[in-house]
């Protein structure tokens, strides 16, 4: 059965590249100097047509969250065996939602350098490339040759990107691009001083040189220098670009491009190291074992950990974070990269699964304490490192039935409980409770769009199927719909996961506590694998 279809997600169109690659020109195999990057072109413009303002800076701008930079400049891949980095100058512009919907369908991870102007006019595409989880890097306030400048005006060129970045998305750049790859002693001072690495590239596609045409020339000139020139090292670092003036020759030689190198045995890097960046919904869960588990698409991984019940799980800045609560009854977060860490001061608030959301930069989490009252907390995410709660929980009183659910609805932080009889409620921290008028035999199950404007509640009814209604702010709450039970099981009473981007359910089985996934239009599935408690879904 198709439901709200409108809001099922759009599938990426990848442009495909036909017809013949272009000869390779002899001289395009040899190895670029630096400075063969091409000029920015004229910067974007703001809204009221001029170019933007750059932001007061009064002291060095520190990258503090990034690791300590080397001394240097870098032009290869991080990572082992055949690794490839993609990145892209001089943006955002006019072709950037075209690459990232191709780096999206493609599932690869890249990296955005780009200058401070064009970020502030055009945020929108900057908060973009940072909620689909990619790298981005400093490439200067306005594209000048930093060897003509002097040292503070090199150092305002880089504070003023960094702050500009930082405002506009939480994040601190950790690498910068020298415009032309012009560079000199000071540059590298002051890159290190402020925890960017440097990076220039070792292939040049010179897309620039195509100056806003899209004819087939160009786009075979294109890729036939990325693989000449990356086809022969391990470790390339691929430079492309999406200036203001526009790159459509590189929108359409992308494909060709991300084909080649993954055919050729080369993993998709950025310039962290990191290979994957989340692009598949991930759904956690907890196993008989009571270790936490991962699936992202490709099965069940196991990461670890002892908990008592349900996970949670939500994506920030492209890496999933997971919450349980542990046999120590404290709550522990953990990610791929940083391990577990307890997330505050011995607590015992949480007798329940954690609800988590990660909204408007801060992330909440909710639960039952022992004394059925509904606990919660909140903290900023520093990039790099794992949240903790030094303050404590805050009671949100309440007669809490079981595991609470977070969601922004509307851009309000909004805990879903069961109450007494099984009557689902509501509250914000600033408002009282509302009954809802659902009726669920499972906790309740709520999650946010990626856009902010949309949510979806979701609980299993009295009589077994799962009910849902979907929320926008311009119709607020409209229209419950159901969908029947995943087997002839039934369900149990577990938490279940609702992701409202794709709509996507996950539920806990009855007899087998096997996990069932579906999205509207598809049959129940089996993800397999015995659980205690419910699944937690995230999607990027
Ligand atoms: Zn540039």
């Amino acid at each position: 059965m198709f439901l709200y279809r409108s809001r099922l997600v759009a599938v990426a169109i990848v442009l495909g590249v036909t017809g013949a690659v272009a000869a390779v020109p002899a001289s395009a195999a040899s190895q670029p100097t630096p400075g063969s990057e091409g000029p920015a072109g004229p910067p974007a413009l703001m809204p009221n047509g001029r170019v933007a303002l750059a932001p007061q800076v009064t002291a060095p701008v520190i990258s503090t969250g990034c690791p300590a930079a080397p001394y240097g400049a870098r032009s290869y891949a991080p990572g082992s065996g055949k690794t490839v980095a993609l990145t892209f100058d001089d943006g955002p512009g006019p072709s950037t939602a075209g690459i990232l919907s191709t780096l999206a369908s493609y599932r690869i991870p890249a990296t955005f350098f780009n200058i401070g102007q064009n970020m502030a006019a055009r945020p929108g595409l900057v908060a973009q490339e940072t909620s689909m989880g990619f790298m981005l890097g400093n490439h200067t306030w306005d594209h000048p040759d930093m060897t003509t400048l002097s040292a503070s005006a090199q150092a305002s060129e880089m504070d003023r990107a960094s702050a500009e970045q930082k405002s506009l998305t939480g994040i601190a750049p950790c690498a910068f691009r020298p415009p032309y790859g012009n560079y000199n002693s000071t540059t590298l001072s002051l890159a290190q001083q402020r925890r960017m690495s440097l990076w220039t590239w070792s292939v040049d596609t010179e897309d620039w040189k195509a100056n806003g045409s899209s004819s087939s020339y160009w786009v075979n000139r294109i890729i036939s220098l990325a693989e000449s020139e990356g086809g022969v090292l391990q470790h390339p670092v691929v430079l492309m670009h999406n200036a203001p003036s526009g790159d459509p020759a590189t929108v359409l030689a992308l494909p060709t491009i991300i084909r080649y190198f993954r055919d050729h045995g080369y993993t998709f890097v950025d310039l962290y190291g990191r290979t994957s960046r989340l692009t598949a919904d991930v759904a956690a869960a907890t196993s008989t074992d009571r270790a936490l588990y991962t699936n992202e698409g490709q099965g069940w991984r196991k990461l670890g950990g002892t908990l008592l019940s349900a996970p949670a799980v939500t994506v920030i800045n492209g890496e999933p974070y997971y919450f349980g609560v542990s046999t120590d009854h404290n709550v522990w977060v953990r990610t791929d990269r940083l391990g577990w860490r307890k997330f505050g001061p011995s607590y015992t608030n949480c007798a329940s699964s954690p609800g988590v959301t990660f909204s408007g930069g801060r992330l909440y989490l909710a639960c039952t304490g022992p004394d059925r009252r509904l606990w919660a907390t909140s903290t900023t995410v520093t990039p790099g490192t794992l949240p903790y709660v030094s303050t404590g929980f805050s009671n949100f009183g309440g007669s809490v039935g079981s595991s609470p659910a977070v969601a922004a609805v509307g851009s309000k932080v909004t805990f879903f409980v069961d109450g007494p009889g099984g009557i689902v409620y509501t509250r914000t921290p600033s408002t009282g409770w509302a009954a809802r008028g659902w009726r669920c035999m499972s906790p309740p199950a709520a999650a946010a769009s990626a856009s902010g404007t949309g949510a979806t509640f979701a609980c299993i009814g009295t009589d077994h199927n799962l009910w849902y209604e979907p929320y926008t702010t311009s119709r607020g709450w409209y229209g419950t719909s159901h969908l029947g039970p995943p087997s002839a099981e039934g369900f149990s009473a577990g938490v279940l996961g609702v992701d409202a981007n794709v709509e996507r359910f996950d539920v806990t089985g009855a007899s087998s506590s096997r996990v069932y996934t579906r999205t509207p239009g598809t049959a129940w599935t089996s993800l397999s694998g015995a659980t205690i408690g419910g699944v937690a879904l995230a999607s990027p």
